[in-house]
């Protein structure tokens, strides 16, 4: 590898701009805290390397001919590299296969188990603004909210593809992990008290997950079992965007990165692709609060009776479980408002990158 020429000073630049053009983006800042990210997770070694990796599966023999330098050498890296978590590692058979890994879903969550109060002030300083500059921007967005099933009226369709229960039966390999965002918060004294395995992963992502370390394999039946503990917990059900899902998280309003932040935003109603929205029945509400005090978004004002601003509603229905007087539930979207989800992740992400002009 010495055969590689690196700039140390430029070659986050490099890389940075490498992330940024993946769907899920990897803005610049003023004050270049994302270079401050990539210096604390890529030796110069590695950010050189990344650099030759595409969103597509390869071989290290392909990766090491772009790189013009040998296939051991590269093979060893692109292992190692895989193994910390600074890219994505497929199998074939008994071959392994390399791909780049965005940011957000992707380097930051495979960190789950090597974080450190310097890496955490420096991301959520970051995160913020990746947020407000491509996430707010893209119409397609990398994660969806959906319903906890019970809380959606009768009469009202549910789509399969919008069903927890459903998605972890329909799965072969299913992986569960520690929360990222839960497990930061507590690092730096500000924690809370929710399930701590809330991430699950399936098919390529969960053996990944396995084979580094980052959680455990679990039956669809005790997936089943830890996703009623989050629900009963008030979580949030946040998929990523399609049909067929590669993991499912249970988020809480307070340490989510997503939640937390477009809490904070005048309508998060329009940051969420979510396909349900409250409504309270005011004849039935006696106006005890029980439902506001659930909301994560804090879409729910009581007075003489309880009401949802819709602007701020995420359709999670989280708060329709703890009304005792049957006062709440949740209806689809008329039709112009719903969002269908594309068929599999990878055409969420070539949506993504179409709609930031980066193919
Ligand atoms: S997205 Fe949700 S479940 Fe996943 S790590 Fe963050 S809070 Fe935890
Ligand atoms: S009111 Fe709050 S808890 Fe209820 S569905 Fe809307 S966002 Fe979720
Ligand atoms: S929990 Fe039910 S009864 Fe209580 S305020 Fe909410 S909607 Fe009304």
């Amino acid at each position: 590898m010495d055969q590689l020429k690196v700039d140390e000073v430029d070659v986050y630049r490099q890389l940075a701009r490498h992330l940024d053009n993946l769907p899920a983006g990897f803005p610049a800042t003023e004050s270049g805290v994302e270079l401050r990210i990539l210096r604390k997770l890529f030796t110069p070694e590695e950010a050189t390397v990344a650099l030759a990796l595409r969103m597509v599966p390869e071989p290290a023999e392909k990766i090491a001919k772009r790189l013009q330098t040998e296939v051991a050498a590269v093979a060893a890296r692109l292992s190692e590299m895989s193994r910390k978590g600074l890219i994505f590692r497929a199998r074939k058979g008994d071959m392994a296969l390399y791909m780049a890994s965005q940011f957000v879903v992707g380097i930051w969550e495979y960190h789950v188990n090597d974080l450190n109060p310097e890496l955490i002030e420096d991301v959520n300083e970051y995160l913020p603004f990746l947020l407000q500059t491509t996430w707010a921007g893209m119409q397609t967005k990398q994660l969806r909210v959906i319903p906890v099933a019970e809380s959606v009226s009768p009469e009202a369709s549910i789509m399969p593809y919008e069903v927890a229960e459903e998605i972890i039966k329909s799965q072969s390999k299913i992986v569960v992990a520690p929360c990222i965002c839960r497990k930061e918060q507590q690092l730096v004294g500000q924690g809370c008290d929710n399930p701590m395995e809330a991430c699950f992963s399936f098919g390529a992502a969960a053996f990944y997950y396995e084979e580094n370390g980052l959680g455990r394999a679990v039956s669809p039946e005790e997936a089943l079992e830890l996703l009623h503990k989050g629900l009963a917990a008030g979580l949030v059900l946040q998929p990523s965007n399609s049909q067929k899902p590669i993991n499912i998280c249970m988020c809480c309003g307070c340490c989510c990165q997503v939640l937390k932040n477009i809490k904070k935003m005048p309508r998060p109603a329009t940051m969420i692709d979510a396909n349900y929205f409250a409504e309270v029945d005011a004849e039935q509400c006696i106006a005890c609060g029980d439902c506001a005090v659930r909301c994560h978004m804090e879409a729910i004002t009581v007075g003489e009776t309880a009401t949802v601003d819709l602007e701020r509603c995420i359709g999670c229905g989280v708060c329709v479980p703890v009304c005792n007087y049957a006062a709440l539930h949740l209806r689809r979207k008329e039709p112009a408002s719903q969002s269908v989800p594309p068929a599999t992740m990878v055409q969420t992400y070539m949506q993504m990158a179409q709609e930031r002009g980066k193919i």
